[in-house]
């Protein structure tokens, strides 16, 4: 199946339609069953904008190394805190909280869990902190 983007030279709607082949839109717009669902126009051509024969499995691929891009990225990132940050788990609230409120405590820099409510309670007490998705090393 091909997915044309074709527009109405009479009114300039543009709508995708779906055709088995490229012969088939040859065949059916030579035969002038091509029409516009607006105006009813056969003054149908292939949109010039048109992205249209994009192979599917050739898309799927782009997802795929994309998603596989950013895990690696946010593996990397994970990693990075893992090495630099102290994990304090459930706790991360009551732990910025001491950091901000205990000068000795000042640059110690740690990773947690917390819930959006207490994320935002942190920001509004002027502790800023760094949200990111968290991939388990299991979703490799
Ligand atoms: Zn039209």
């Amino acid at each position: 199946m091909i997915k044309y983007k074709l527009i109405c030279k009479n009114c300039n709607n543009i709508f995708d339609s779906w055709f088995s082949s490229s012969k088939e839109y040859e065949k059916l717009k030579k035969r002038k069953y091509l029409n516009c669902d607006i105006c009813d126009s056969r003054k149908i051509e292939k949109a010039l904008m048109a992205p249209n024969v994009l192979n599917s499995s050739e898309l799927k691929r782009n997802d795929i190394n994309k998603i596989k891009d950013i895990k690696l990225k946010l593996k990397e990132f994970k990693k990075f805190i893992k090495d630099n940050f102290k994990y304090v788990g459930d706790n991360f609230a009551y732990e910025a909280r001491s950091i901000h409120y205990d000068i000795k405590k000042k640059n110690k820099a740690i990773y947690g869990k917390a819930s959006l409510k207490e994320i935002e309670d942190l920001k509004q007490e002027g502790i800023q902190t760094q949200e990111f998705p968290w991939i388990e090393d299991k979703e490799n």
